[in-house]
């Protein structure tokens, strides 16, 4: 059966066994990508948003220092996290428990749900307010309008990220029908 064989280390949001034994007590993992440390730390997504995230507390500190979620990686690397993720939420599509609180349909990963936020949506926006939103922010930070400006760039960098992982789960979403 391919059910035992299972990890209980990749469900959505991320729980598993904390210590190594198969006996410990069922944490919530941290939410950074990657991470597989005891996530014990709420940090809000937003300041007007009841969601939370929870991170460990090295990645609960990077968050609050105003860590941006996107930097460092190419649009590359972010599409094909956000794919990864897609996978494995995807055998818990159809289950409400697994839903992420405040996803909408429960159906967006967290790197859409990180895009949303960076772009100032709720999590069940539709993608013409995503559209919307990225084009008026992008327009504040283009290049062309703030040449020379380094944390400009990085902004506008990480707004066509979050619109590449939006825009990308849109076409998944549209195939499927
Ligand atoms: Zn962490």
């Amino acid at each position: 059966m391919s059910r035992s064989r299972r990890s209980d280390n990749w469900g959505f949001p991320r729980w598993g066994g904390y210590g190594g034994s198969r006996e410990a007590a069922q944490v919530r993992l941290c939410d950074r990508a990657g991470c597989t440390d005891r996530g014990d730390c709420p940090a809000p997504k937003s300041p007007n948003s009841p969601d939370r995230w929870y991170f460990c507390q090295r990645h609960a500190a990077e968050y609050n220092s105003g860590w941006d979620y996107f930097a460092g990686l190419d649009a590359e690397e972010a599409a094909e996290r956000e794919a990864a993720e897609r996978q494995t939420h995807e055998g818990f599509r159809e289950s409400a428990h697994y839903a992420w609180a405040g996803s909408g349909d429960g159906t967006r990963s967290r790197d859409e749900l990180r895009a949303l936020d960076l772009l100032g949506l709720e999590p069940d926006a539709e993608f013409d307010a995503v559209r919307k939103a990225w084009r008026a922010k992008a327009k504040e930070v283009h290049p062309d309008v703030r040449p020379g400006d380094a944390e400009a760039a990085k902004a506008f960098q990480a707004l066509q990220l979050a619109y590449e992982v939006l825009r990308a789960a849109e076409e998944r979403r549209e195939w499927r029908g």
